[in-house]
């Protein structure tokens, strides 16, 4: 295997070397195609937690504006409302819950902006 490329390498970069024209086509035939095939490494970086949405799981039908505790899981530092795609809540709770914040803002339980 290892000998083959190498051979087949050789004649093909002693003819290109003088032809600037041919590069723009060459790349094709790289000098060296383990680079570009090669494997890849563990597949996948990050562990993906699975998402549940949280209010499904534990039944909460109504958001209490009050829950501070409750809320306070799902506002960013920055007092940003976390996106469902990071919290895997779903989309009517996630409604709910914001609604929620926003109540709870107007009466300053949460923050409109923490510290940026
Ligand atoms: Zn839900």
């Amino acid at each position: 295997m290892a000998d083959e490329t190498t051979r087949a390498q050789a004649p093909a970069g002693a003819n290109g070397v003088e032809q600037t024209a041919s590069v723009a086509a060459a790349p094709m035939r790289g000098p060296r195609p383990q680079r570009s095939g090669g494997p890849r490494e563990g597949g996948r970086k990050y562990f993906r937690r699975k998402k549940v949405c949280k209010f499904c799981v534990e039944k909460i039908d109504s958001i209490n504006y009050k829950d501070v505790r409750l809320l306070g899981q799902f506002v960013a530092e920055s007092g940003k409302i976390v996106p469902r795609r990071l919290t895997g809540v779903c989309t009517p709770h996630q409604r709910r819950l914001s609604t929620a914040i926003k109540q709870a803002r107007n009466i300053a339980l949460l923050p409109f902006a923490g510290r940026a």
